[in-house]
């Protein structure tokens, strides 16, 4: 049984305050690089939104891109994930996202940037 959308925002709740991120929003299309290093992490196509109020991906561009480790604070078992090119704090991945991938990226929009495909005049 998937966790509900509730159990979602409670996960990510130790982290940016929701909907503050300028991304979180973000529509466009065109690619998330590292706030840190510049390092290209995901599209946006693979941007969803979660309802948790931070920056969602279900997949990153490139699998050797980040970097994931278990993380035992706060009393829960999670997997936070950072830049594998400058070991920036990226946010968590979650085993609840949507098909094909199965899993939540959740990101907090302050460790990346965004680069529009197309800059429009
Ligand atoms: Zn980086």
């Amino acid at each position: 049984m998937p966790p509900s959308r509730r159990s979602s925002i409670t996960y990510c709740a130790r982290k940016e305050r929701p909907f503050s991120g300028p991304l979180t929003q973000n529509h466009e299309t065109g690619n998330y690089h590292c706030a840190g290093c510049g390092a290209l992490l995901f599209f946006s196509g693979a941007k969803f939104d979660s309802g948790c109020g931070w920056p969602s991906f279900t997949i990153p561009a490139d699998s050797k891109a980040i970097s994931e480790h278990e993380d035992l604070s706060f009393g829960m078992r999670r997997i936070e994930v950072t830049c594998s090119r400058c070991g920036g704090h990226l946010g968590h991945v979650f085993p609840d996202g949507p098909r094909p991938t199965g899993l939540r990226y959740c990101i907090n929009s302050a460790s990346l940037t965004f680069t529009r495909e197309k800059e429009q005049e």
